[in-house]
Order: structure tokens, then C-alpha cells, then sequence
């Protein structure tokens, strides 16, 4: 039998049906559980570590999220990200006036799945124009609904680098904040920030 200290526990939420995409020792699991309790607001009660994802009660195992071949559905997550900048980042700085009409319809972007970077969410080749291709992490290769949320966040970073590929990280990030905060993205902030303290991601890693 094994010790106690290698033994991997998953987070689950019985209450918002989050599950933990990964499985971590007791008490880095037990971090992230009291984080999803402070952030999501979730009952102490619903929210359990658990040893195996066979624990997940029979009505969380009734759905499991459905694994896709393909990637059409980002491209539909590309849609929103682009709605949500054409809404709330015309004029971002109050002052300068962003021609995102004129941008998108002369741009394109290739996504696809990358496993190179695996700590990266995504990242894009913002140096040679449209097309410009965006390798998005093979974490995400599964179509739920919280994926989409963060998709929706990740790709709304992968298109400022294109818009304004002289801004740096120190712009870049705070937009992206701002611009989840106004599109009531707080769900996909938070799941991302999962994966951030879980040291399994952080942005472009560049
Ligand atoms: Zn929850
Ligand atoms: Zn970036």
C-alpha cells in the first residue's frame, strides 16, 4: 500500500460540477480547494478531494464532458473572442481609435492544437501578419462548457498580441482582465487561475 504523501487527490465540486483536471498532493489539493471555495463561493460542504474520479457521484458520472474530433467549436470560441473585442476595445485607451472592423476582415487565423509549450494556454505568431496561426494547449482539445469560457479569455490575449504587436505583457494582461471582467467571464478567471497555481500554465511563454 502506499503512503499517504503519494497519493494524488482530484478536486470536485458536487455544487458548480467542477472538476479538477489534474490530480495533486493532499495538501496543494487541499490549497486549491479552499481557492475554489473563496473564489467561486461554492458550499464548503460540496466541494471534496477525492482519490479517484470514480468518487464522482453517479449524477456528475451521468455526464461526462464528450471528447470531439475536431476543432470547429474553437473557431466558434474565436467568434466570441472577437465579439467581445469589437464591443468593449475600439477605444481602448480612451483616446486612440482601433480600426477592428478593418482588422479582422483582413485577417486570418489558423488555430490548432499545440503540445510544444505545454505550460502555455496558447500562443501566436504575431510577426509576419495575417494568416496568423494561434497553438492553443492540448489541455483544452475537449469541447465543455468551461473550456469554451476560457477559450473565449485565452483567445481575446492571442488576438491583442495581433491587434497591437507592439504592446508587451505588462498591456496585454491588464486588457485581458478588463475585457473578462466587463464580458462577465469570472468563471473562466478563475479555472485559469487554477491551472496557473497548479503550475501547469501560465500565458504564451514568451
Ligand atoms: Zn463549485
Ligand atoms: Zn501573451
Amino acid at each position: 500500500m502506499l503512503s499517504d504523501e503519494y497519493n494524488l487527490y482530484w478536486i470536485i465540486c458536487k455544487q458548480c460540477g467542477y472538476r479538477s483536471q489534474d490530480s495533486w498532493q493532499q495538501d496543494h489539493a487541499q490549497k486549491l480547494r479552499q481557492l475554489h471555495i473563496n473564489m467561486k463561493g461554492c458550499n464548503d460542504n460540496s466541494v471534496a478531494l477525492a482519490l479517484e474520479m470514480t468518487e464522482l457521484s453517479s449524477e456528475m458520472e451521468s455526464q461526462p464532458p464528450q471528447p470531439q474530433d475536431g476543432i470547429d467549436w474553437m473557431y466558434d470560441c474565436l467568434d466570441v473572442a472577437k465579439g467581445i473585442l469589437l464591443e468593449h476595445h475600439r477605444h481602448y485607451d480612451g483616446t486612440e481609435n482601433c480600426d477592428l472592423d478593418k482588422f479582422f476582415r483582413e485577417s486570418t487565423f489558423e488555430l490548432f492544437i499545440q503540445k510544444d509549450r505545454p505550460y502555455a494556454y496558447a500562443y501566436i505568431n504575431a510577426n509576419n501578419g495575417t494568416p496568423y496561426p494561434i497553438g492553443i494547449n492540448y489541455n483544452f482539445v475537449t469541447q465543455t462548457a468551461e473550456n469554451e469560457r476560457m477559450l473565449h479569455i485565452v483567445l481575446v490575449h492571442e488576438l491583442l498580441h495581433a491587434i497591437h504587436p507592439d504592446w508587451g505583457h505588462n498591456k496585454i494582461t491588464p486588457e485581458e482582465r478588463k475585457l473578462a471582467n466587463i464580458s462577465c467571464h469570472y468563471d473562466a478567471i478563475h479555472n485559469m487561475e487554477i491551472m496557473y497555481l497548479s503550475g501547469k500554465m501560465r500565458y504564451c511563454d514568451v
